[in-house]
């Protein structure tokens, strides 16, 4: 018997897109069960976050009206939802989603409303999960049709993650097949930051990746407005790396260093008399202060980073299998 896989799908504002979602996400999902890949089970979890519009009145309809399976010949109620109080963005909407899907399904597949991923993939996908996987990416293969500045931004941020020292998969957004399993360990990360691309990697697992062709929004506007994707980009780099407190230090110390060799420049300068008196000690005492203090701050900063990490107390380590 196949297991159960919840579809979850965040939803903020997407009165435009959701009917059309609804009806393609449906179809996957007799189409899936039909083809044995997911049982009868399984459902469609929409998550309202905290939209102003008529979004979980379609959810509430949606779920009120059941289809027919043409394939099993059965009327099935596989619509769910879950509306939250308010809008928490994207991150929170998807956990508060999994989280939910956790208790009920053995799988779980993610993915936006405005179904700019190729939903075509899911086969892929629990195809992976049938061998064994865990944690199946979704990668973009092209991203053509998405905005150059939208590209150019995302290939910044990609690419000063990898800088960082942050691994997340290059071009991965939140469309992935996470088990059972891995949404048990993914409940143990504490953090209130969210930054799901970061930390499923940190799971582990044996994962797979399924490529597709990203599509353009088919109605509706994207939700992430620029100062939203700064805010989420900057979320990303502060909740997984301290090196941006570690550049100050070092420039904290490239700058005590001019300062000693600025301080032996300036005494020759004084020495030899081609300076006004007292310009010495300012110019070196301004390098040399200067330089230490960015040097402190960069060690004050490096305590606070470990007690950051602390705080945020992810577990060290994740068992996946015990000898009996
Ligand atoms: N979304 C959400 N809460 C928000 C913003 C967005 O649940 O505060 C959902 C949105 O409904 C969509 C998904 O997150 O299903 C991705 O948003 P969008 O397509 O606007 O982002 P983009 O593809 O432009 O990055
Ligand atoms: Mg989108």
């Amino acid at each position: 018997m196949p297991d159960t896989l919840y579809i979850v799908v965040p939803c903020y504002n997407e009165e435009d897109v959701l009917p059309e979602a609804i009806r393609r996400l449906e179809d996957k999902l007799l189409r899936l069960i039909g083809a044995g890949l997911a049982n009868e089970n399984s459902r469609l979890l929409f998550v309202d976050d905290g939209s102003t519009d008529k979004t979980w009145e379609i959810i509430e309809a949606a779920h009120n009206t059941s289809a027919y399976n043409t394939l099993t010949q059965s009327t099935l109620k596989h619509i769910t939802g879950i509306k939250l109080s308010r809008n928490k963005g994207h991150q929170n909407a998807l956990i508060a989603g999994l989280m939910t899907a956790m208790g009920k399904a053995d799988v779980t597949i993610s993915i936006d409303a405005d179904l700019q991923d190729d939903i075509e993939c899911m086969d892929g996908f629990l195809q992976n999960y049938k061998n064994g996987c865990d944690i199946v990416y979704g990668v973009r293969s092209n991203r053509k049709k998405d905005s150059i500045f939208k590209r150019a931004t995302a290939q910044v941020f990609y690419k000063l993650m990898k800088w960082l020292g942050v691994n997340i998969t290059y071009n991965h957004a939140d469309y992935r097949l996470m088990s059972k399993k891995a949404l048990e360990h993914l409940s143990d990360f504490k953090e209130v930051n969210l930054f799901l691309r970061g930390i499923v990697p940190l799971i582990g697992f044996k994962t797979a990746t399924v490529n597709y062709e990203r599509e353009k929004r088919f109605a509706g506007e994207s939700k992430y407005p620029v100062r939203k994707m700064l805010s989420f980009a900057w979320d990303g780099i502060t909740s997984f790396s301290v090196r941006p407190i570690r550049l100050v230090a070092v420039f904290g110390f490239i700058a005590f260093l001019v300062s000693i060799g600025l301080m032996i420049k300036f005494l020759v300068d004084h020495i030899l008399g081609y300076t006004v008196s007292g310009w010495s000690t300012l110019a070196i005492s301004i390098w040399l202060i200067g330089g230490l203090q960015l040097l402190a701050l960069g060690m004050i900063g490096e305590y606070i980073g470990k007690i950051y990490s602390e705080v945020k107390s992810r577990p060290k380590y994740i068992i996946e299998k015990v000898l009996e």
